[in-house]
């Protein structure tokens, strides 16, 4: 058996090992255009920010050491230009020499990634960059070394847009985000993004929302034209996305989706049987809706590795898509985002509900445990567990990794109640943030309290809203017209409230305020939970 390999970094050099683990005597042979395989790509923007100090610590592992170990023929520098199907070979150009050969192969293999875009490919300038590779980390830090820029403009609020805003703020230099959405990290919620916001404008990260970048000129300072203005910086990264880098596939006659990512089988095959593609190339099914697209991640590539080797040494194997689980830090903050968004159910007509808890990330009695804030959106006719947002300085991973399991077995609120996690005082609390998930959807589910979101509360008139904080966090900032009475004093107070009125009760997280709504709901008031509490309406106040 002959397996030939296109791209040598997260699917590529995964299949290849796997592939020798499962055959010793396969001939595997690993082209790699650039000059590394199998860095960290998702280190890049730390290195850039010198968390991540020695290039080598990238570099997971080096062609002499795949050679030694796993007795794969790795050839960097080497990228594949034609796959004649007809002959089973490739056509390979040697970057240094411009030579070029022939190889032949049994199976191939494309996992060739995706490209950063840059609509500004034409602009003359050294400083306007992508980060894709070391050279292009090595490019930015190189170029921050000799000329000490004193601003950065990230185009581009995603992941890798974020990321860049936090590690450029570990050089002296103000930092922008240019984003086209209304708000950054564009697939999560509005209203989780405003935490995002706050963190990220807490560290001195100026945003401009809902403007593209229409020009860059190169000026004494790089200028950019906006929607509805101009500004001027030192530096320029484009975060904007990525685009398959697919043409060798198509170039070959293999069918591609109107993206032009490669369309594969759950077997990874191509349409040809004896070409597999994997990684950000390829088109994949999210597993709860069954729509198609691509997902740029290095989770899956890996997993999609697997599966490859697996079927070109004879072990049927499936990749069945993705629920989109990722994580992503915001200086002094993490956000986990898993499964389905609001905008998302919307768009496909799920019924569904939102609910936001505030637990703590261990019991508050052991020294420093955090506020988490938890978002789940549940299918409100079963409450099956469709997506989750989480937000917070501990266990985010922790929480994000169970709800993203929950969502993959189609987990319903009940079985969130009832999962058994590890406890002890340091790591968590006796009821978990999971189990009190659960609980929260099962009493809204059962009748037991009612809830609105802020969004919904906003399009009330007049609304009348009870707090039930203390006078104190009620003196300190209260929403506009809202009636106090402390929890503990709501007892004897009820008589102070109208019964013929809707009442919306809210607490600072939204516990106290469902003891209210309990004692009210069973006094015969009407009455519904302010979900989120009064944190949400906070964070929310100034969108
Ligand atoms: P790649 O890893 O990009 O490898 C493709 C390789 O193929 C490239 O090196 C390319 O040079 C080579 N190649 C292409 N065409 C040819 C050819 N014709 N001949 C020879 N070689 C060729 N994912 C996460 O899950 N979490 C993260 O935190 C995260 N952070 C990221 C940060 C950055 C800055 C970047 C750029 C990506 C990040 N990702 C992250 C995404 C993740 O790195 C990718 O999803 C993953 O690397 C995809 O693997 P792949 O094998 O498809 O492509």
């Amino acid at each position: 058996m002959k397996v030939v390999i296109v791209g040598g970094v997260a699917g590529g050099a995964t299949t290849a090992t796997r592939l020798r683990r499962l055959d010793e005597n396969a001939e595997i042979i690993l082209f790699e255009r650039g000059e590394h395989i199998s860095f960290a790509n998702c280190g890049l923007p730390y290195y850039i920010g010198n968390i991540i100090k020695d290039e080598n610590d990238l570099l997971v592992q080096t062609p002499e050491k795949f050679k030694e170990r796993f007795n794969i023929d790795v050839r960097i520098k080497q990228e594949v230009i034609r796959i004649d199907r007809n002959n089973k070979k490739v056509e390979i150009k040697k970057k240094d020499t411009g030579e070029t050969y022939f190889e032949t192969y049994d199976k191939l293999v494309l996992s060739p990634g995706a490209e950063p875009i840059n609509p500004f490919k034409d602009v003359k300038s050294d400083r306007i960059f992508t980060i894709r590779n070391v050279n292009d980390a090595e490019k930015v830090k190189a170029f921050i070394k000799s000329n000490n820029p004193k601003s950065a403009v990230i185009v581009g609020g995603g992941y890798i847009g974020v990321e860049m805003a936090e590690n450029l703020s570990e050089y002296n230099m103000e930092v922008s985000i240019v984003e086209k959405a209304p708000h950054l990290i564009s697939i999560i919620d509005n209203d989780i993004a405003h935490f995002v916001h706050k963190e990220v404008k807490k560290h001195g990260v100026k945003l401009y929302l809902n403007q593209g970048v229409n020009k860059i000129e190169e000026q004494e300072k790089l200028v950019l034209t906006l929607d509805n203005e101009k500004i001027e910086t030192d530096l320029v990264i484009l975060c904007i996305g990525v685009r398959p880098e697919s043409n060798l596939a198509k170039e070959a006659g293999l069918t591609l989706n109107e993206k032009g990512a490669i369309i594969v089988n759950s077997k990874m095959q191509t349409s040809d049987e004896n070409i597999y593609a994997l990684g950000d190339a390829v088109e994949v099914q999210n597993i709860i809706t069954g729509a198609r697209s691509g997902i740029a991640l290095a989770g899956p590539a890996n997993r999609q590795a697997r599966t490859v080797a697996n079927n070109i040494e004879g072990i049927t194997s499936t990749y069945d898509g993705f629920i989109g689980s990722s994580i992503l830090k915001v200086f002094n903050y993490s956000l986990g985002i898993v499964g389905l968004s609001e905008r998302v159910c919307q768009t496909l007509k799920i019924p569904y509900k939102i609910m936001i808890i505030s637990p703590y990330s261990h019991a508050t009695y052991y020294p420093g445990a955090k506020m988490l804030t938890i978002k789940a959106i549940y299918n409100s006719e079963t409450s099956q567990i469709l997506g989750a947002y989480i937000w917070g300085k501990a266990s985010v991973d922790k929480i994000t990794d169970i709800l993203s399991i929950a969502i993959q077995t189609k987990m319903k609120a009940a079985d969130l109640s009832a999962l058994e996690l590890c406890y002890a005082p340091p790591f968590s609390s006796a009821k978990s943030p999971v189990n009190i998930l659960g609980n929260a959807i099962e009493n809204e589910i059962n009748d037991l309290v009612d809830t609105i979101s802020v969004e919904e509360l906003r399009n009330e008139e007049k609304p009348y809203i009870l707090d039930v904080r203390t006078i104190e966090e009620y003196n300190l900032s209260h929403i506009d017209g809202a009636i106090n009475i402390p929890l503990d004093e709501l007892r004897e107070n009820l008589k102070k409230l109208d019964k013929s009125k809707e009442i919306v009760v809210h607490c600072h997280s939204g516990l106290r305020s469902y003891l209210a709504c309990r004692i009210l709901k069973q006094k015969g008031y009407n009455v519904k939970n302010l979900i989120g509490g009064y944190i949400m309406y906070d964070i929310m106040k100034n969108d």
